[in-house]
């Protein structure tokens, strides 16, 4: 078994320092029903784009520090990739940027791509760890999303995977139309069974323009209650922290050693750099986007021209993202921080406004660290959007 590094045991509990990419793989087999990320079914064009990625990183390489933690395969489908395209991505990586030698590498994979051949390919390469996009072992669950794998490819990948890797995360969805409050217990005990180390869970969300919108709409699929959102979530929280998961951020579960590097990059608001059509990058300061397009994201890296809006973060905007996602995670909002990004005038906003939910014990507070409580936790969104500021 590949024990590749990648994971975060030397790491201090604030993650490591340095900087993160991400590559955005925007090709599927087939749409998802609730999904509204960038991607095509077509993958006609996908030998194409690589070259442009590997373009878009070579005239990028400056735009980051020289320390690279972690790395980012996300999609779209970054399985659909064949071996050569991603040996190309990684020469380009490592020809142009210092890679950390325990740099946490995850590649996003679908269950239906991952044969033998595949995860042996994988292991071969730099990826040391797996994100595994299972969602649900149920066959009705599976259909009504449109997912391009079955139950039984979503238990054999995972089964495979495991003799392969070691640092193995996988999705699982709740609050899917029609799923029980048993079904979903079901799928998280499947899930222990199989000893993953680290889950990463998302409420079924519907999304504008998604076929999922339409079919309720139409009243062919039946909308979910609020209730069963909050009653599986409670059902997910403590099934895993029961087992020795660490509730982390509010997604996401890791056993210790098994948190994601790559999500901590992000939450802690370290620069990462976003490569590919609709990856986000983020410097610090300013925040930037490519085109959502693929054949137009070809022409533009083709000519030579990065096709990236870009917008400069206010303070205000800063200190309402870092409040929204500190109090997400474990490390929650330190009131020393917000001094000392932001100044006085934020903190004092800070400290008025989160009174309230501290009486109601949906927030509790230990010195001048602020986190959401477990009966908050659901809520915590709408916590932090209560606790921005408004210019
Ligand atoms: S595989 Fe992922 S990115 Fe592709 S359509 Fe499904 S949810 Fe969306």
């Amino acid at each position: 078994m590949s024990n590749k590094s990648g994971n975060e045991s030397n790491s201090s509990s604030l993650g490591r320092p340095g900087g993160a990419i991400y590559i955005h793989i925007p090709f599927c087999k087939q749409a998802c029903h609730y999904c509204d990320f960038h991607f095509s079914t077509s993958t006609k064009k996908k030998s194409q784009l690589v070259d442009m990625l590997c373009k878009e990183l070579e005239l990028r390489k400056d735009e980051i520090g020289q320390n690279i933690q972690t790395i980012y395969f996300g999609g779209g489908t970054p399985s659909l990739l064949n071996s050569e395209e991603l040996n190309l991505i990684f020469k380009t990586i490592f020809t142009n940027f210092q890679v950390a030698e325990n740099a946490e590498i995850t590649l996003e994979a679908n269950p239906d791509d991952l044969s033998e051949e595949v995860i042996k390919m994988l292991d071969a390469s730099p990826v040391n760890r797996l994100s595994i996009g299972v969602q649900s072992f149920f066959e009705k669950d599976l259909k009504l999303m449109n997912r391009a794998h079955n139950s039984e490819e979503a238990l054999q990948s995972l089964q495979l995977a495991k003799q392969y890797f070691d640092n193995i995360s996988i999705d699982l969805i709740y609050g899917i139309p029609g799923q029980s409050n048993e079904q979903w217990i079901e799928n998280l005990e499947t899930a222990l069974k199989l000893d993953i180390p680290h889950i990463s869970s998302y409420a079924l969300t519907v999304e504008p323009k998604t076929a999922l919108e339409k079919f309720i709409e139409k009243g062919k699929v039946k909308p979910v209650e609020d209730e069963q959102y909050r009653e599986q979530f409670d059902i997910l929280v403590n099934t895993l922290t029961s087992k020795g998961f660490e509730h982390y951020e509010f997604s996401n579960y890791g056993k210790p050693g098994y948190h994601s590097q790559n999500n901590m990059a992000y939450w802690l608001g370290k620069p990462y750099l976003g490569i590919g059509p609709s990856a986000h990058s983020y410097d610090g300061t300013f925040r930037k986007w490519n085109i959502s397009n693929n054949s137009l994201y070809i022409n533009s890296i083709g000519a030579g021209k990065l096709p990236q809006q870009t917008e400069e973060l206010s303070k205000t905007d800063s200190y309402n993202e870092f409040v929204m996602t500190r109090l997400r995670t474990k490390f929650g909002v330190s009131t020393e921080d917000i001094q000392e990004k932001f100044g006085e005038k934020y903190k004092v906003h800070f400290l008025k406004e989160s009174e309230k939910f501290l009486e109601d014990g949906l927030m509790e507070r230990t010195k001048n660290i602020f986190h959401i409580t477990s009966k908050g936790k659901f809520l915590s969104d709408g916590i932090a959007a209560d606790l921005f500021f408004i210019d």
